[in-house]
């Protein structure tokens, strides 16, 4: 069963690895966006590690929620409030459980999910995180390594895609051939939570 506490740790594994990777997320960002796709997280994570030092949530869905609302707080650009839904929506889907079970987890991370496919209006093939989130939800039924694996995969497959929502989309097909950044961050946050799952 999966506590507050794992819930705390994917949430600061998470900031760490934006922390390390900021400076790649902001160059992916610079040939199809505006080049602050890492400033963006990296201020959004900062943000979540200092709520969740100051407060303690005692469940895994009030981690979620408190992380979400910081990134819709703080972060500027278009994946602020993405993410922040992402969270948010999963953490509300957890409800006041002091502990939830991975099956639990993938069904709520799927609303999670649907929640930024709603808000964003993307669905899997515009060339947005989307295309990272999606597979990643899917192969989380079988495991956690599965759904880095997937994320991983579904953040590579967007280079030859053209974008057809956010930024990235004004390019046309110049978006072609360029990794989507908010894939790779997608990637990044599936890959810190089989990190803590494998811990
Ligand atoms: P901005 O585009 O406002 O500068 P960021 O650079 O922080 O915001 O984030 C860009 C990323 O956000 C894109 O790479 C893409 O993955 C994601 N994104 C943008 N618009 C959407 C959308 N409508 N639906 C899903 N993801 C989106
Ligand atoms: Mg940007």
């Amino acid at each position: 069963m999966l506590d507050a506490e794992f819930f705390r740790r994917w949430m600061t594994t998470s900031a760490a690895s934006v922390d390390r990777e900021a400076d790649r997320l902001t160059a992916l960002d610079s040939p199809i966006g505006d080049a602050d796709h890492g400033t963006n997280l990296h201020r959004g994570f900062k943000a979540v590690t200092a709520a969740l030092e100051k407060e303690t949530p005692g469940t895994p869905g009030a981690v979620l929620t408190l992380a979400g609302r910081q990134l819709i707080s703080t972060v500027g650009g278009a994946s602020g409030p993405l993410y922040g839904t992402l969270l948010r929506r999963t953490g509300k889907a957890l409800g006041d459980a002091t502990e939830v079970s991975p099956e639990q987890l993938a069904e709520a991370l799927r609303a999670g999910v649907d929640a930024v496919m709603t808000l964003g209006g993307a669905t899997p093939g515009d060339k947005t995180m989307v295309d990272a989130l999606v597979p990643a939800v899917d192969a989380l039924a079988e495991s956690f390594a599965a759904a880095r694996s997937a994320a991983e995969e579904g953040a590579l497959a967007t280079t030859p895609l053209q974008a057809r929502k956010g930024r990235a989309s004004y390019l046309g097909e110049r978006s072609i051939g360029h990794q989507d950044p908010g894939a790779t961050s997608s990637a990044l946050l599936i890959a810190a939570l089989a990190e803590v799952a494998d811990e």
